[in-house]
């Protein structure tokens, strides 16, 4: 769960890099960085919290020069502080390499053992320091063939930028399991993780990176390797009912679109005879509208978010029950009040949450409350960039639909189906699902040993 943008021939390189990062914020909130080039020296500026309070026009302004690459950070690996901000840079036998990463490894810790154990020194816990080391050692003596032989050597999911003086340099794993798009803005290109980077920025998509490409963009214009074997491709289906802006263009679809068939599938595999649908926002609007849209219940805006919640907000001492969750939403009584509500999210995952949202429904007045999921239940923890629980703390791993339904306080619950889920999505085969199904299509040790059956 990160952001990435990479910013080419641009005389406001620094500058596009931060509204790019403003676009995607949705990736990340713990930190952000950029990292800008004027093809002599480096200038950098990383912080801890949100682009709107990390960046200000003053410290923009010191990011001068034509090239630059951003992140947004939401921590799957390595913890979160300020060490583990990216964009980080290093010096080696090549000169200055800048790096941001989308994605996690699952071979990192193995690697950065041996490394360690022939004296190499680590300054973070990222994964993405493992990519660079090995960048450093490899014996190949141009730099996309370094990038190359470290990336033969991981495994997982990876999109990456890197850049130097003279070049930005994009790569995707070769499942192409996170985003990672190529756009142009009159003389320059621009790498992002989502379109909605390009919309802000007024620049044209122009395709995605392809499965297991290395995309160099120079002075001499841009040059695609295919340096690694074919794989099966295994786009994250998480993105699609989850993670993505809605208004973005991924794996070939816009997301809404996605997210509206989804909840078109759920009604038909799950109706009820209900006064209203209500979305829980925004998670589960475009789903709810699709819900709507295939029954014919009327749509209602019952719940209603605050946007500018924060990270951490002061409790008062006497407590208030269901906090956390009331200062995020509330529920609009006169909407509610003596209603049968149908109440679509995209995912249960601790099911805490969906707990405490029913609870405020139901003390708005509802007189049913049917909850409809627009994923499958989410039974396996991810270990390609998406921030899971362990298997124990994902209540479907060891829960019925039945001991969910009671667990929310719901009347009923329905989850769409695997089959319905893939339907929706256009019945390719070329997404990875093992939140859901367990089939992790890159597999590694420890995956075993973590997924034995939950001990309750
Ligand atoms: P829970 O109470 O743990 O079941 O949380 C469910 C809510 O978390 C749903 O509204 C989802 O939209 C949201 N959600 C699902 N996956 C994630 C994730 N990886 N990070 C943050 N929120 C998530």
């Amino acid at each position: 769960m990160c952001g990435i943008i990479g910013i080419s021939n641009h005389p406001e390189a620094s500058n596009l890099a931060y509204l790019g990062l403003y676009s995607m914020q949705h990736r990340g909130q713990e930190s952000t960085g950029i990292i800008a080039t004027n093809g002599k020296q480096y200038a950098i500026h990383k912080g801890m919290g949100l682009v709107a309070d990390v960046f200000s026009e003053a410290n923009i302004a010191q990011l001068p020069g034509t090239q630059a690459i951003g992140h947004v950070r939401y921590s799957t690996a390595g913890s979160s502080s300020m060490q583990n901000a990216q964009p980080f840079m290093i010096n080696f036998s090549l000169g200055t390499l800048a790096i941001a990463h989308n994605g996690n490894l699952v071979n990192a810790e193995e690697i950065k053992r041996k490394l360690v154990n022939n004296g190499s020194i680590f300054q973070s816990s990222m994964d993405s320091e493992v990519i660079m080391h090995l960048i450093a050692c490899s014996r190949e003596s141009e730099l996309i063939g370094r990038i190359a032989d470290s990336l033969k050597q991981v495994k997982g999911a990876y999109s990456l930028l890197f850049m130097n003086e003279h070049q930005l340099i994009a790569a995707r794993d070769p499942r192409a399991v996170r985003p990672l798009v190529l756009g142009k803005l009159k003389d320059s290109y621009i790498i992002a993780s989502e379109t909605c980077a390009f919309d802000l920025l007024e620049a044209e998509f122009i395709r995605e990176i392809e499965p297991g490409e290395i995309l160099a963009i120079s002075e001499k214009g841009i040059k695609s390797y295919f340096p690694f074997p074919a794989k099966k491709m295994a786009h994250c289906i998480f993105e699609y009912i989850y993670f993505a802006r809605p208004d973005s263009i991924m794996f070939g679809e816009t997301v809404y679109d996605v997210r509206i068939r989804l909840g078109r599938q759920l009604a038909r595999e799950h109706p009820v005879e209900a006064d209203m649908v209500i979305p829980i926002p925004d998670s589960g609007t475009p789903a709810a509208l699709g819900y709507a849209k295939e029954t014919g219940i009327p749509w209602e805006l019952g719940l209603i978010r605050n946007h500018y919640v924060g990270r951490t907000f002061i409790e008062p001492q006497s407590s208030i029950r269901h906090f956390g969750v009331k200062i995020k939403l509330n529920a609009i009584k006169s909407v509610i009040k003596d209603k049968r509500v149908v109440v679509i999210d995209d995912s249960i995952v601790r099911g805490t949450t969906s707990r405490k949202i029913i609870k405020m429904i139901r003390a708005a007045g509802a007189r049913e409350v049917h909850v409809r999921i627009s994923s499958p239940p989410t039974d396996f923890p991810c270990y390609y960039g998406i921030d899971t629980p362990s298997r124990n703390e994902l209540i479907a791993s060891s829960h019925t639909v039945e001991d969910i339904r009671k667990y929310i306080t719901a009347d009923s619950l329905g989850y769409i189906s695997s089959n319905g889920l893939k339907q929706a999505i256009g019945g390719q085969d070329c997404f990875c699902d093992a939140c859901f199904t367990g089939n992790y299509p890159i597999t590694f040790p420890a995956i075993e040993q973590a997924n034995q059956p939950a001990l309750f």
